[in-house]
């Protein structure tokens, strides 16, 4: 991509009303704009960070057996009256359509996916079966607030397993465990997510939450240093101990929940009858679990983590360019460079724009690729192009035929 093509437009000052450093950096940054409190659009530049998340998520899903689907975001209020939720949710949008009927917003889909797996399944040969979607979802929040944090339209992942007994869902649900681990590494907050243990509402003991420790967390969570596994606000009085090793040695932290796993059991099983014949001729309930990441918050707990009000550098696989090719009065040698990357499927953006040297490099911390690559008479004069890890800062020059692919630019 040449930038001075590249729909983006940074805007270097904070804005007025960011309510938290996700907002000020994301909003200037122009990788998301503001339509309304709790209501953002992704831009060309955000697009790419979100697209690249989804498909970490959507691998390890799929490594663990996950089928892609995608369910719709309206529902009608028989659905949600079936469990109770139409009355019970506060943060439900209802409103009336045009023939008079009332329908639902959907904030999470077990209103929508237990009917449709009756569907699916008849036997308990159809078992296990896990079912995930990537989508929008809408909270009836009354105060928006800390960004993309908690917004009132956001994109989430959600998978849903249906099972034969609790063994089989206590099995996958540790799967599930080890697959977010994957996941969250793998965006660059690996060492500061840890698993929290929640509430299981009335059917189940626990549940479990990934918080990742941040200042600018609104969660509290009491963490274990010696195991790195947390009890959440909501249990603390309950659970004085760690329920790994039994210390009481915990320590008081702010998070952001960036997922969380919960075993249904038979909730929502029985509220629509999923049941199948086993393979002695009985009749059993379908054993159920969700498993949610909301992908905005996400892309907002990176940030909180890992930038500051005007620089980040990206993990390589979240990245929206791998490689930022900055040309100092070189445009010519550049361009074939360019080319050359790009022929390599390298994801490379190339500032051609006629800017100052300082404009380009102030914009090229807003976009935050991991590996940087200036060409300028003096890295010409030095033997080549002036190749930078930017998170180490470590930096050499490397002849310009030399520049082939990102390996040769590591090392
Ligand atoms: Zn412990």
């Amino acid at each position: 991509m040449k930038q001075s093509k590249f729909a983006l437009k940074i805007k270097r000052e904070i804005p007025k009303d960011a309510d938290s450093k996700n907002a000020a950096f994301l909003v200037s940054g122009g990788y998301v704009n503001k339509l309304m409190a709790g209501v953002y659009s992704y831009l060309p530049l955000g697009y790419l960070v979100l697209k690249n998340l989804e498909e970490i998520i959507r691998q390890e899903m799929q490594a663990i057996g996950g089928q892609e689907l995608l369910l719709p975001a309206l529902a009608p209020k028989e659905n949600w009256q079936q469990t109770g939720r139409w009355q019970d949710l506060d943060i439900l949008y209802k409103f009336k359509v045009a023939n008079g009927k009332e329908i639902a917003l959907n904030p999470t889909h077990e209103e929508i996916i237990t009917p449709l797996a009756k569907s699916m399944i008849s036997s308990y040969k159809d078992l296990p079966l896990y079912l995930f979607q990537i989508q929008n979802k809408f909270r009836n929040e009354i105060r928006a607030k800390s960004g993309l944090l908690r917004g009132r339209e956001f994109i989430m992942k959600d998978l849903y397993s249906f099972h034969l007994d609790d063994q089989d869902l206590d099995q996958y649900y540790d799967k599930v465990i080890g697959a977010y681990k994957k996941i969250f590494k793998r965006s660059g907050i690996g060492r500061e997510t840890v698993l929290a243990f929640a509430s299981g509402g009335s059917f189940s003991k626990y549940s479990h939450e990934f918080q990742t420790l941040a200042e600018s967390g609104e969660d509290l969570i009491y963490l274990c240093p010696k195991c790195q596994v947390a009890v959440n606000r909501e249990i603390i009085d309950e659970v004085k101990n760690c329920p790994n090793c039994n210390s009481n040695d915990l320590e008081e932290k702010k998070s952001i929940e960036v997922g969380n796993i919960f075993k249904l059991k038979t909730k929502y099983s029985q509220a629509f009858n999923l049941s199948i014949t086993d393979r002695h001729g009985d009749q059993k309930t379908v054993v159920m679990g969700c498993y949610g990441i909301g992908l905005s918050r996400l892309l907002a707990t990176i940030v909180e983590i890992i930038a500051t009000e005007k620089k980040i550098v990206w993990p390589t696989e979240v990245a929206p360019f791998s490689v930022h090719l900055i040309s100092i009065n070189q445009d010519q040698i550049s361009e074939e460079i360019y080319l050359k990357l790009t022929k390599q499927k390298i994801k490379v953006i190339f500032d051609d724009r006629d800017a100052t040297p300082g404009e380009k490099f102030s914009d090229a911390d807003f976009i935050g690729s991991p590996i940087r690559i200036i060409i300028s008479t003096k890295s010409i004069t030095a033997g080549g192009a002036e190749v930078t890890e930017v998170s180490s800062g470590r930096s050499k020059i490397v002849p310009l035929d030399k520049i082939t692919g990102l390996d040769s630019l590591k090392n």
